[in-house]
């Protein structure tokens, strides 16, 4: 389906990225009477579901919660098929979203955005394209996604390989086939544990290369009745309140009670129930899990105890039981992911400590064992929350730029606005809670907070508002107070930037809960947005 064909290049607003946030921006913007313009370099809509269409490609978050709430119509007319939804079911959802709320028309597509440059003579920021078109607007939001911009590792040979080499976030639009196929993936995250099973299903030869044995738990995904449905939607005001006051945004079961004094039986109770019940509900056993070591400790033996008794061979086991703290790197969901490793045809080759060597052009050398691949899987994730918002030259007030500004770190304003960069916004941007949460609602919020301060500059006749730099620090001393205790926040993992070489090392996402951030961004509401200077 074809894009817009307008070809005005004035906007009161343009939106780079046509994921579930550019979306709902374009249509309450939209609805509030501003002119708005989305580009995605995409050919059509979607974000991460677009690009990530690996196989096994599924959300973890319940899918009659990973939608959107701001309309009950929607909300009750779509009907999930799953627990948790597949790739291509969550695609069709933000076809059905455009659709439904007519957004085509105002989205351009196969546009990769190279700058944007703040002009401050006439307070707009200047969009050039990479066919060298330039548009405008008054106000520019970055909705450019968390995990948008695919980390290829640097291994030597690469560009060599004859066989076929994938990204699992930049995954071609036709089916891979692996019958018969030797396969090799590298790297055990999300997109590896999803895509690991469903591969090993066709493939003659399956070797993963871990490098870190990440921590997984059973997502128990299965189909959603009518009734079951129903009952949902009937209560999807309550659900929804509540998900708002977790830290996560979603409504999970939760045991609001530290392990730290809890009985072994107890341990035993809780957590197997957690795990019966599948996906983040382990987590939320008890509330110290990522506060108090010892927790963790009884948390993780727990699962590494489960995990012993799937494995066969007790050499693999090992290997798969994680070391590091659990629920600190993102927590993996899976469907039978440690049960693929008794399969004959499927090789774990651990990788920790002693990098791939050479990609070679008919497979790898790892370990000094060459391993002939007919086809490569980077499972190796992305340059996270700030990947692609620097993939932008972005240039604020006297020319300032967000790559200098971000050397060291990414100072910010709620995660929404930057010091220096006027009337620019970023809809989950490091420093707003964002991939700690459930997305749906961390885009809602955003959005509606956006178009909120919007709304205020035109109702008060004004067309420039920038954080100051005071507000700046003092949500960075904020964000860091949070943090302090918090054992996500001590160890080596994307949320710190420690998976792409070079990358300053800081928390990246705020992790004082999402009930918490929305307060901090109401009072600022409230405030009349006094953190800014606006005129
Ligand atoms: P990831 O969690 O960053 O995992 C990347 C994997 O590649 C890690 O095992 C990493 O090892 C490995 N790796 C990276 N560079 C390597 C190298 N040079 N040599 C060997 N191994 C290398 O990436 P992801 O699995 O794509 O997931 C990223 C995030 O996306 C997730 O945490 C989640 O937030 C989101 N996601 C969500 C879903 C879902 O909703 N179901 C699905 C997929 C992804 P190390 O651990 O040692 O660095």
């Amino acid at each position: 389906m074809s894009a817009t064909n307008d070809t005005a290049t004035q906007f009161d607003v343009i939106v780079i990225g046509a994921g579930f946030s550019g979306l709902f921006l374009l249509h309450r913007l939209r609805g509030l009477g501003f002119s708005v313009r989305i580009v995605d370099k995409a050919t059509d809509v979607g974000g991460t579901w677009y690009w990530n269409r690996y196989p096994g490609a599924r959300c973890d978050v319940e899918s009659m919660q990973y939608c959107f709430e701001f309309s009950p119509e929607l909300e009750q007319d779509w009907n999930w098929s799953e627990r948790y939804a597949a790739q291509p079911e969550i695609l069709r959802y933000a076809h059905h979203v455009v659709e439904r709320f007519d957004l085509r028309r105002d989205i351009q597509f196969e546009t990769p955005v190279e700058t944007a440059t703040f002009d401050e003579v006439n307070s707009r920021w200047l969009i050039n394209t990479d066919a060298g078109v330039e548009m405008s607007a008054r106000y520019c939001v970055m909705a450019t996604g968390c995990l948008s911009a695919p980390n290829t590792p640097r291994i030597d040979g690469l560009d060599r390989f004859e066989g076929a080499l994938y990204h699992t976030g930049r995954w071609p639009h036709e089916p891979v086939d692996f019958s018969g196929l030797r396969v090799g993936v590298i790297g055990t995250g999300s997109s590896a544990i999803q895509s690991i099973p469903v591969i090993a299903a066709q493939a003659r030869e399956l070797t993963v290369f871990q490098r870190t044995a990440h921590w997984s738990v059973p997502a128990r995904n299965r189909p959603l009745g009518e009734q079951e449905r129903g009952e949902i939607k009937a209560r999807y005001p309550e659900i929804r309140a509540r998900a708002k006051k977790s830290f996560a945004a979603s409504d999970l079961r939760v045991n609001d009670a530290p392990a730290a004094r809890a009985s072994a039986k107890e341990h035993t109770a809780l957590f197997s129930e957690g795990w019966e019940i599948g996906g983040f509900a382990y987590m939320t056993s008890f509330n110290d899990l990522l506060f108090n070591a010892d927790s963790n400790q009884v948390a993780a033996d727990f699962a590494r105890a489960k995990i012993r008794e799937v494995v066969e061979d007790d050499e693999v086991a090992e290997l798969l039981c994680p070391k590091i703290i659990i629920g600190a790197k993102r927590l993996c969901l899976d469907t039978n992911y440690y049960q693929t490793f008794n399969l004959a045809h499927v090789k774990l080759v651990d990788i920790s400590g002693a990098p791939i060597e050479e990609i070679l052009p008919n497979g790898l050398r790892a370990r000094g064992t060459d391993y002939e691949l007919d086809v490569i899987v980077l499972a190796t994730g992305f340059d996270a929350m700030t990947g692609a918002l620097l993939n932008i030259d972005i240039r604020g007030a006297n020319g300032a730029s967000l790559r200098e500004k971000w050397q060291a770190g990414t100072p910010n304003f709620l995660g929404l606005t930057m010091a220096g960069f006027p009337n620019l916004f970023a809809i989950n941007g490091p420093g707003s809670p964002s991939v700690f949460t459930n997305m749906m609602p961390a885009i809602e919020h955003h959005v509606k907070w956006v178009a909120e301060c919007l709304c205020y500059l035109r109702d008060h006749e004004l067309s420039h508002i920038e954080a100051t730099p005071e507000a700046e620090t003092q949500w960075g001393k904020h964000s860091d107070e949070v943090a302090k205790g918090n054992l996500r926040a001590t160890i080596d993992t994307w949320y710190v930037g420690a998976n792409i070489p070079g990358k300053p090392r800081s928390l990246m996402p705020y992790i004082g809960g999402f009930p918490l951030y929305t307060e901090k961004c109401q009072a600022v509401v409230d405030s009349n947005y006094a953190e800014f200077n606006t005129r």
